[in-house]
């Protein structure tokens, strides 16, 4: 695959080496991953020693200070690894959750937790949704309320991915529930901070190695990240870094289903020729080829425009929108022609095909992510 004008060798070196570790060290555990319902902590920590962890974060802390396209180079291919579970544990950890600290948190902050979180001991989980509040960012609920230098959060947190296993949770709470979105503020909540507990554990249909959990505060102590009322400014911001993140993992997992049914459908048999002699077969997969392809530019396209600083909500919000669906008509097809043996637990394409369903919907739903590029018409 060409990688047209946007990497440089150290890109070119980071696919390499994340598709080493997971061809050697995901695909052959990922499914008992996905049995027991967790990415083991091991696994996180040898990422962090490989330095997968902290592509984005700052030298001083022992990152690589690289930009968006080192994201979307690591979330493809984690992609590509078949295991959207285990992908989307490493890309909440590495590129929706620990930003918000690179962004907003203060010397000492920074200090006290990067050097952990890029070393894979501290994993991080972000908690924005509630029961009755998800795309509507305006309308959470729990509440912050200042008790001397800290502060205490009361309500609860909904679908948080990293939620039972996190060490350090990023939360959005009300610090002035009549200011609207200048009330919101972000807040750092310790694993075993008093009134912080996991309410559940949630079971999903796909993406069943990621932890996804229900959160309750009550009157829990919690740290302010940030300027107090930045909150809502601060988690669009990182919405568009999550986006790409999920935009080129959806790639990798489409990259990675059209090669399996290709494979399959060279060698399946019917009515005395392989599936690929039907061009009805043929035709399909390479209209959808050239969708995946379209998708990866764009994804790329976007991590360019981040990469240099320039405003790309409206590429971002394509990006979302349109590799969510694709994902999904991706997999529904490939599915379809691996026949019967599609819809066995056995072949991998089933797994694929549940785990790709939430991303139309998780980071930003395709309705609204269409609604932010129609308003930019
Ligand atoms: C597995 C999983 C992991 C998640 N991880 C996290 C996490 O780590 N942290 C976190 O904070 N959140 C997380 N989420 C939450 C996720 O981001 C939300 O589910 C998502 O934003 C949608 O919110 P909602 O579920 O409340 O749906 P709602 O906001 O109730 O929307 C329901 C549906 O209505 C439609 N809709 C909504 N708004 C509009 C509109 N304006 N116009 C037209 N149609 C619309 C869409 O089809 C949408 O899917 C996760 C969710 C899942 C399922």
């Amino acid at each position: 695959m060409a990688d047209g004008p946007y990497f440089e060798d150290t890109h070119r070196l980071l696919r390499e080496s994340v598709s080493r570790f997971v061809a050697n060290e995901v695909v052959p555990h990922g499914a008992a991953w996905e049995e027991a319902g967790r990415v083991p902590r091991e696994v996180l920590r040898k990422m962090g020693e490989l330095g997968f962890l902290g592509l984005r974060h700052a030298e001083e802390h022992g990152g690589a200070g690289l930009d968006a396209l080192s994201t979307a180079v690591l979330a493809e291919e984690l992609g590509r690894s078949s295991f959207g579970g285990f992908a989307v544990t490493v890309l909440v950890h590495t590129d929706m959750a620990s930003p918000h600290l690179r962004h907003a948190g203060s010397a000492e902050q920074m200090k006290r937790w990067m050097p952990e979180i890029i070393a894979g001991k501290c994993i991080t989980a972000v908690a924005v949704t509630e029961p009755d509040a998800g795309s509507d960012v305006r309308s959470i609920r729990t509440r912050a309320v200042r008790d001397g230098a800290r502060w205490k959060l009361t309500g609860s947190k909904m679908f948080i991915t990293n939620g039972v296993h996190a060490d350090l949770y990023f939360v959005a709470a009300k610090s002035d529930p009549a200011a609207g979105t200048k009330g919101i503020s972000m807040f750092i909540v310790e694993k075993g901070a008093p009134g912080f507990a996991v309410g559940r554990s949630l079971d999903k249909m796909g993406w069943r190695s990621s932890d996804t959990a229900e959160l309750v505060f009550d009157g829990c102590e919690a740290e302010l990240l940030g300027e107090e009322g930045r909150g809502f400014y601060s988690i669009m911001r990182n919405f568009q870094n999550e986006r790409i993140a999920i935009g080129a993992m959806a790639i990798g997992e489409s990259a990675k289903a059209l090669e399996l049914t290709l494979d399959y459908v060279k060698t399946r048999k019917a009515f005395g020729a392989p599936l690929w002699d039907k061009q009805a077969v043929r035709q399909r997969l390479a209209m959808l080829a050239a969708k995946v392809e379209a998708g990866r530019q764009l994804v790329w396209h976007a991590a360019a425009l981040d990469a240099e600083g320039r405003d790309c909500v409206r590429e971002v919000s394509m990006v979302k929108a349109y590799c969510g669906e694709l994902v999904n008509e991706v997999m529904y097809d490939c599915l379809q022609f691996h026949g019967g043996m599609g819809y066995m637990r056995e072949s991998p394409i089933e797994r694929m095909t549940r785990d790709a369903r939430v991303q139309s919907i998780g980071g930003g739903a395709t309705e609204v992510m269409l609604e932010e590029v129609a308003k930019r018409l």
